[in-house]
């Protein structure tokens, strides 16, 4: 079910999303090579506690970890563990935190170190256009579909492939509710976007093929041919005229 947010929801909704934001720029401004992922995962539990709010994706499902950080070859669901990160390292966050009952949901993809490698640069450039191409569809009366058109043109642009085996969604009192929202086009139009409806919307593009498989941990989605993958997602509020991004400054 689709739920429209009341002016309360979406104040709530505005400091969870604030909360994420923060969150992204307190890891961005750790995150270095020779860290292990587990202390960046205890970096963004320790900040989000500190805000007064919890981590949405602790336990959820049996997710073990605050955060999911996804490194190169790894597409999302990665589990903070002793890795150690390294220079020209392509690295995912994906954070989600949750306050007074209210979630926010955002991920970037950051790369450890200066001057990344131009099929690199252009897997990061395209996959956060791809974001906002898909953001600048939104409005009162568009559908889903105009979303997932503008991400896949974008992709297409840059010469990325999309996944399809995980998509965007509505965010509200879960983290995951209605509806989905593809990053790539089918004959589903999905419903009509309403002024008060709060959608997170991340492409996650491949630099090599769009398949992808299940690692034996059972939570982490890697590519098929072991090639790169990038993925931005913020989570948004639907206006009358466009969007609010809440997951944001
Ligand atoms: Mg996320
Ligand atoms: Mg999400």
């Amino acid at each position: 079910m689709i739920t429209i947010k009341t002016d309360e929801e979406i104040e709530l909704l505005r400091m969870a999303g604030k909360i994420v934001y923060q969150t992204h720029q307190y890891l961005k401004g750790k995150l270095k090579a020779g860290m292990t992922t587990d202390e960046i995962d205890k970096l963004a539990y320790d900040f989000i506690i500190s805000k007064n709010a919890t981590p949405s994706f602790l336990n959820y499902d049996g997710f073990p970890k605050t955060v999911c950080i996804s490194i190169n070859n790894e597409v999302v669901h990665g589990i903070p563990s002793n890795r150690i990160i390294k220079k020209g390292d392509l690295v995912s966050i994906d954070i989600g935190a949750c306050y007074n009952g209210y979630h926010g949901d955002s991920a970037w993809t950051y790369y450890v170190g200066t001057n990344p490698p131009s099929d690199i640069a252009r897997l990061m450039e395209g996959t956060e256009k791809a974001l906002y191409a898909g953001l600048n569809a939104i409005k009162e009366g568009n559908r889903v579909y105009d979303i997932s058109k503008a991400v896949e043109d974008c992709a297409k642009e840059y010469r990325l492939s999309v996944v399809r085996e995980l998509v965007g969604h509505g965010v509200g009192k879960s983290v995951h509710e209605d509806p989905d929202v593809p990053n790539y086009v089918t004959n589903y139009k999905g419903p009509i976007l309403r002024a008060g409806m709060v959608i997170a919307v991340e492409p996650m593009l491949n630099l090599g093929t769009r398949f992808v498989v299940l690692e034996d941990n059972d939570w982490t989605v890697s590519t098929y041919d072991g090639k790169p993958s990038a993925h931005y997602e913020h989570t948004v509020l639907v206006t009358k005229d466009g969007y609010e991004i809440l997951t944001g400054e």
